[in-house]
């Protein structure tokens, strides 16, 4: 397909249905059968965040009753323990960002023996690789450059969604107390992940009061860094869903058609880049997803729910394997890293030992 301009993408974004299906039919033709999946386990190391963003129910204070301070890492290792029985190849380690900024946190930590967020991690992904089948995949947040060194050791893959580029929406409800989702810094840490050559996962939310327009310079931003470094493996579309007591929670969803043109636009943008759209937000609608260009559905846990949106259980494996080959597409499981990245460019002696151990 010849490069498109930014005008190009806009036009797509805005067109009809004729228009949009004749892209999808383009984007069928040229897909591979396969739609991947990870079996994971997601592990909430935090919940404490300096940010505050308008359509989080994830985060909490310090104060909050039902904060999680800091999961101590004996409980982390046996829920990991736990997957590792299940077959889990993934652990995805969740935070919210900043959190050794409270003293609550860092006192938490201090009880453990580690000085920062980031050397707790860097131990528990080591426990992870040293004690089970589970391959890291962290998503602490914006990090320094070093981190990012340290932490790329002992992941096979790190993630961090962009969600918008727009330094606008700093301004408003939906990122107004969340400095950590300024779009330059995020940029940025995805920028740092590429020269250090670490797999990286990102992606966009839709619905939170952007215009097409700046959906477009979003994905223009991450294929400027992608088409330099070449480390992103996936782009997670995710819609933004309202929820009770959520500043947000007026705020419309978008609809299927809008969710529908951005995946198949992604898909464009990055044919040979994992596209995926969380099936647990969008179960009756996630078909219609495979059809406009996704291929992954993401991780899917035996072991524990999606604590980002609770409201949403993740489906039965058996259930994505339906919708799967109802559309004549097949199942298949994959590594928190993709096949192509599984390589010394990409990945520590460290991971590529522990791969070669699991032998999926
Ligand atoms: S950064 Fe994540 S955890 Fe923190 S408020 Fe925003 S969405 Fe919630």
């Amino acid at each position: 397909m010849s490069e498109l301009s930014k005008n190009d993408i806009v036009d797509y974004m805005n067109s009809g249905y004729k228009e949009i299906t004749s892209l999808m039919d383009e984007l069928n033709s040229l897909k591979d059968p396969q739609i991947t999946y990870s079996k994971n386990i997601f592990l909430p190391i935090t919940n404490i965040c300096r940010n505050e963003c308008g359509y989080c129910i994830y985060r909490r204070s310090p104060e909050s009753f039902d904060a999680t301070i800091l999961m101590e890492s004996d409980e982390v290792l046996a829920m990991l323990m736990e997957a590792n029985k299940y077959s889990c190849h993934e652990a995805l380690f969740t935070f919210g960002e900043g959190a050794d900024e409270f003293f609550e946190v860092r006192q938490a930590l201090d009880k453990q023996g580690y000085s920062s967020m980031v050397d707790y991690l860097y131990h528990l992904c080591s426990e992870t690789l040293d004690k089970t089948n589970l391959l890291p995949h962290s998503n602490p947040g914006i990090l320094k450059k070093k981190d990012l060194k340290l932490l790329g050791e002992v992941n096979a893959s790190m993630g961090l969604m962009l969600e918008n580029s727009s330094s606008r929406l700093m301004e408003t409800t939906v990122h107004s107390k969340s400095p950590g989702k300024d779009p330059k810094l995020r940029l940025k840490t995805i920028e740092d992940a590429g020269k250090l050559k670490i797999p990286f996962t990102t992606g966009l939310l839709i619905g939170v009061g952007e215009t097409v327009e700046e959906r477009v310079d979003s994905l223009l931003e991450i294929k400027k860094l992608h088409d330099k470094y070449g480390h992103i493996q996936e782009i997670i579309i995710q819609n933004f869903k309202p929820k009770p007591g959520i500043p947000m929670e007026n705020q419309l969803e978008p609809s299927l058609m809008e969710m529908i043109k951005v995946v198949a636009v992604t898909k464009l943008l990055f044919p040979h880049v994992s596209v995926q759209v969380p099936p647990n937000l969008n179960i009756d609608s996630a078909q219609m997803f495979l059809l406009a260009g996704a291929d992954d559905w993401g991780g899917v846990s035996p072991v524990t729910g999606d604590y980002v949106n609770p409201e949403a259980p993740w489906p039965e494996l058996s259930k994505l394997k339906s919708l799967t080959e109802e559309l004549g597409f097949k199942l298949v499981e994959r590594l928190p890293v993709y096949p192509k990245y599984i390589t010394h460019e990409f990945l520590s002696e460290r991971i590529i030992e522990k791969i070669s151990s699991i032998g999926l």
